[in-house]
């Protein structure tokens, strides 16, 4: 019987790796000419490949293969000049060739790394590999009393992407699969919507004493489908397998499928071994050979990565971290925001209208940002008009949402709603000396010390100008006369 006192008294290291599978966005499937579909009728996109029909050949899909590149690029992988498709062996029917195309010892790229942030810390997670496969087919158990059988989606080009076992926290492995994701948006080769299964994530977890460095036994999660909730299945387990330890029991490795309706991990089967799959190579696929101009050419084709841009927003743009974090958060955002500060060349202002005005339609309007009509020419435009006092700022608010109704410029708004702001000095001046000199009382009370009725001199101004009038300049010009 061990003792219970003692070891509650042990402390706990979470260690977690996620293996993260990405559909690549090629128009045609990974081994066949097939189109890579999803939501179309079932049965609509196979042919002999797809299907493992004998004699048929598969031919591997030269995008998919830059597309993985250009991932392990991105988190700083070495790209094997070598690498081997194997066959996966299992069976399942939604697995027509009853083996999946995979890469197994030898895969395309290894030993990357990726930078993550929680509570201000910066961790770098190693990346053990990216490889390419197919993805299987789909069934479907509640259309009718049997299950049916969708070919669609089998030989969809996936990456997946495995972790080390660097993770330390649920929270971590949140923040790792937004940086994750973000990368893959960057690079454009993946849709990365988790609840159509075009990013899926398994979660692999243990736990050990602190200062132990051998792992522990590990269960697998699986089944989640948002971020959120591949973080609080972590929490869960880690719980439960802290339940387990501190009584001195040991952890089965085991799988379990996430519940996300009642928070709780169920037990789906005890984990097969590599060595049940019998791996082998492919004789049907000669090895895929990368050789360096490829690779420099994949390479000369990145975008700047968000982490980049993020560095170079603060820098060039004086921007806050926190600031320059949003706005670098989808290429799309961070895209829209260069373009309006180079029509308005107000970084500061164009930052904060577009996390405030142009994020506010983009969500109250359901749509993406590259599809409103307050474009960034126009919002640039709107700001140039503030600055120069055209419009008050807050008057911009209301044309903002005008530009949305009526898809029309902004200075055709302005004058058609009517606020045009009196920001010419000199019609200003002129209005100015009439109140002043139509005030001599006002005036003589305000130089006897009254200072309270600068206040109503401004208010006639603004009567004059029907509210028209550029409050500061009004403002500078009323002090000015008065002194
Ligand atoms: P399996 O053979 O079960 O697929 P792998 O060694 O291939 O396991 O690792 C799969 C994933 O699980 C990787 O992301 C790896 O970092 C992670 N992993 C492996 N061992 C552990 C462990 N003891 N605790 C947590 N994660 C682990
Ligand atoms: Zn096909
Ligand atoms: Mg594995």
């Amino acid at each position: 019987m061990p003792n219970r006192k003692l070891s509650f008294r042990v402390e706990f290291e979470t260690v977690i790796g996620l293996e993260v599978h990405a559909q690549l966005k090629t128009r045609s499937k990974m081994f066949c000419g097939c189109k890579v579909s999803f939501g179309d009728e079932p049965n609509t996109s196979g042919c002999p490949v797809c299907l493992g029909l004998p004699g048929a050949l598969p031919v591997l899909n030269r995008r998919a293969v830059e597309m993985a590149m250009r991932m392990g690029k991105a988190v700083d992988c070495t790209l094997a000049s070598k690498s081997i498709f194997a066959r996966k062996n299992y069976f399942y029917p939604d697995l027509p060739k009853g083996y999946q195309i995979s890469q197994y010892e030898f895969p395309l790229c290894e030993n990357g790394h990726v930078s993550i942030e929680v509570d201000g810390v910066q961790r770098d997670i190693r990346i053990l590999r990216i490889h390419l496969e197919e993805d299987a087919g789909k069934l479907i158990h509640d259309q009718s009393e049997d299950s049916l059988f969708d070919v669609n989606r089998c030989g969809t080009p996936l990456i997946e992407i495995v972790s080390e076992p660097d993770i330390r926290s649920a929270q971590e492995a949140y923040s790792y699969l937004v940086s994750l994701k973000q990368i893959l948006q960057y690079l454009d080769i993946c849709d990365c919507i988790m609840e159509e299964g075009s990013l899926r994530c398994d979660a692999n977890v243990s736990l050990r004493p602190k200062g132990e460095t051998r792992l522990g036994t590990k269960t697998e999660l699986k089944n989640m489908n948002t971020f959120r909730g591949v973080e609080k299945a972590l929490e869960s387990e880690v719980l439960r397998q802290k339940g387990i330890l501190e009584t001195g029991r040991a952890i089965e490795q085991q799988t379990f499928l996430w519940d996300p309706r009642n928070n709780r991990t169920v037990a789906m089967r005890s984990k097969e071994e590599a060595h049940d799959y019998r791996y082998f190579p492919d004789p049907d696929l000669v090895p895929l050979i990368v050789d360096s101009q490829w690779i420099d050419r994949v390479t000369g084709t990145l975008p700047e990565l968000p982490a980049d841009r993020k560095v170079r927003f603060m820098q060039t743009f004086d921007l806050s971290e926190e600031h320059a974090a949003v706005l670098v958060d989808t290429r799309e955002v961070a895209d829209y925001f260069e373009e309006v500060v180079r029509c308005c060349n107000d970084p500061k202002a164009a930052a904060n209208w577009v996390m405030g005005e142009t994020m506010r339609i983009s969500k109250e309007k359901r749509i993406r940002i590259n599809e409103l009509k307050l474009t960034p020419a126009r919002l640039g435009t709107l700001l140039g008009c503030i600055r120069e006092g055209t419009v008050s700022a807050r008057a911009a608010k209301k044309v903002v949402d005008e530009i949305e109704k009526q898809d029309r410029a902004p200075q055709e708004l302005i004058d058609q709603m009517g606020l045009r702001q009196i920001s010419d000095t000199g019609e200003l001046q002129k209005i100015v000396d009439d109140i002043i000199s139509k005030s001599p009382d006002e005036v003589r009370r305000y130089k006897d010390g009254e200072k309270k009725l600068r206040g109503y001199f401004v208010g006639q101004v603004m009567k004059a100008t029907k509210g028209k009038g550029n409050p500061g300049e009004i403002n500078k010009l009323i002090d000015q006369r008065l002194a």
